[in-house]
């Protein structure tokens, strides 16, 4: 949600008293952000309010039940990574393709009060995408007006992958979420515009105060007159928040006139309050407490970045942007030290976060792309451009004499200079184990011909079930690495370090 300050009914019946049965159903792992950004894209001219209202947003969304311990719940600027795609997303999107976003126009002509024709209001809807697409979801909640939104994320995420021939984006689903009517309470649809709105955290006197002051919609001017229900705001307004019961009784009451306006709209405050009331009393907690929703929107900011910055590690990859020096060292010709230079990763704490196959793919490609020397060529089947991450990872690379290579990498985490592995059982001419260590964020490479492991291997494969994994650990032993395949007395592979030979 952009920062419009606080939530009225049409902000909690339309979108987020979904998004916390979507939380809760625990179907989802959910991603709720307060789009600051998109508010700066109309009202540039004006942030003095922009943080208030964006914590305004924040309670509202806590108080209706969303829960940082079940989603991520963050502020879209404490996000970086958000603009640095909608950048490089920029570099691939037509004109065209944001010209025709229907609200584009739509919002120009309405919003004459705004000059709209700058740039940051032409390029919402791809800022949007680029929200939607750094967390490479599955789904994106929306109404059924925001689904040309969602059709766009889709179009710029096929031509990226596409374009690169990578598999980095997923194309997102609308899960189209149902939007009652929410009248406001002049009868028109509830919208801040209209100054019409009942606050979703208003005292419950101040909403039925308002409610009694509703528009009829011009049924029952007399109260002897009989009414239409279907007509009258009111009784829009039950259709939402009444139990059955309530609906038809006031109905009824309506049409046969035995019942006074005043007390429909009495129901209908009762109605209203049951929903909103402990909604209303959790804020006012928050409210007493506005620092601890501020460390907790920075924290979770903290985390949604963590999340972002494994996609832009890919993105980053296949723009040729990594971070790294990588093959361009090759490039050169490299001393000795700035080859020995590669092994340091302590430049690259942000893989620390990443899941443990995430982490094993930045190793390997950073493996493939720094350490590796010139002459020496690596080719992974063409097939594997759309392959999965699991699949990825077990897949060989091919030398330039059609070795097969299989490349594995792991960090000591649980013992310092011991490094555990799992190899498909299938015959690789060489393993190249990378060993990470924690104490000082080496990387050590071994290439491992087959015959260091040839005989406690095809032991191994004996002993365990077709198509299992093989366990093996390398452990440090001061200036020894003894490699030990599922239990078989160790080899020392210290020789091997960084000997390239038998890639060659
Ligand atoms: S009885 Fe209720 S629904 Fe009918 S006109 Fe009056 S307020 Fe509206």
């Amino acid at each position: 949600m952009r920062p419009t300050g606080k939530l009225h009914l049409g902000n909690y019946m339309g979108a987020l008293a979904n998004w916390v049965k979507l939380q809760n159903s625990a179907q989802y792992e959910c991603y709720f952000f307060i789009a600051d950004w998109h508010a700066l894209t109309t009202d540039y001219a004006d942030p003095s309010r922009l943080k208030l209202k964006t914590i305004d947003v924040a309670l509202d969304y806590l108080a209706a039940g969303l829960n940082p311990e079940k989603s991520t719940i963050f502020i879209q600027s404490h996000v970086p990574q958000h603009a640095e795609l909608n950048l490089l997303l920029g570099m691939i999107t037509p004109l065209g393709w944001l010209e025709r976003v229907p609200t584009y126009k739509e919002q120009q002509e309405n919003l004459t009060s705004k000059d709209l024709s700058n740039f940051g209001f032409l390029g919402y809807p791809l800022l949007m995408a680029s929200d939607i697409l750094l967390y490479q979801p599955q789904f994106v909640p929306v109404g059924i007006d925001q689904t040309a939104h969602v059709e766009l994320t889709r179009e710029v995420a096929r031509r990226f992958n596409s374009m690169y021939k990578a598999e980095v984006f997923p194309e997102p689903g609308a899960l189209l979420t149902p939007s009652p009517k929410v009248p406001g309470t002049d009868g028109r649809k509830m919208s801040k515009s209209y100054g019409n709105t009942i606050g979703l955290t208003e005292a419950p006197t101040a909403v039925a105060a308002k409610i009694h002051g509703m528009s009829t919609g011009g049924q029952r001017i007399r109260q002897s007159d009989s009414g239409d229900p279907d007509l009258c705001p009111v009784g829009d307004l039950h259709k939402v928040f009444s139990a059955p019961d309530v609906i038809a009784e006031t109905q009824k009451g309506c049409r046969a006139a035995s019942m006074r306006c005043e007390l429909c709209k009495m129901e209908a405050a009762k109605s209203v309050c049951a929903v909103i009331a402990p909604i209303h009393s959790k804020r006012m907690q928050l409210e007493s407490r506005i620092d601890e929703t501020w460390d907790m929107l920075r924290e979770q900011s903290a985390k949604a970045a963590a999340r972002a910055e494994q996609t832009m590690l890919s993105v980053r990859a296949v723009l040729d942007l990594s971070h790294d020096l990588g093959s361009v060292r090759r490039h050169f010709l490299a001393s000795d030290e700035d080859l020995l230079k590669a092994h340091d990763l302590s430049s690259h704490s942000e893989w620390l976060g990443l899941q443990r196959d995430e982490q094993a793919k930045q190793l390997r490609d950073y493996w493939r792309a720094n350490l590796l020397p010139r002459e020496v060529q690596l080719s992974q089947p063409a097939n594997l451009v759309f392959a999965s991450l699991d699949r990825e990872l077990e897949e060989p690379f091919i030398t330039s004499k059609k070795k097969r290579v299989f490349v594995m990498a792991s960090r000591d985490e649980a013992a310092p200079g011991r490094w555990a592995f799992e190899i498909p059982a299938k015959s690789y001419e060489v393993w190249t184990l990378l060993c990470w260590s924690k104490a000082d964020d080496w990387l050590h490479d071994f290439p491992i011909p087959q015959k260091y492991y040839a005989q406690a291997f095809a032991q191994a494969r004996k002993s365990l079930k077709k198509d299992g994994k093989i366990p093996l650990t390398v452990q440090k032993d001061g200036d020894r690495f003894l490699l030990s395949i599922h239990g078989s007395e160790p080899v020392d592979i210290a020789e091997l370090q960084s000997n390239y030979g038998p890639l060659g």
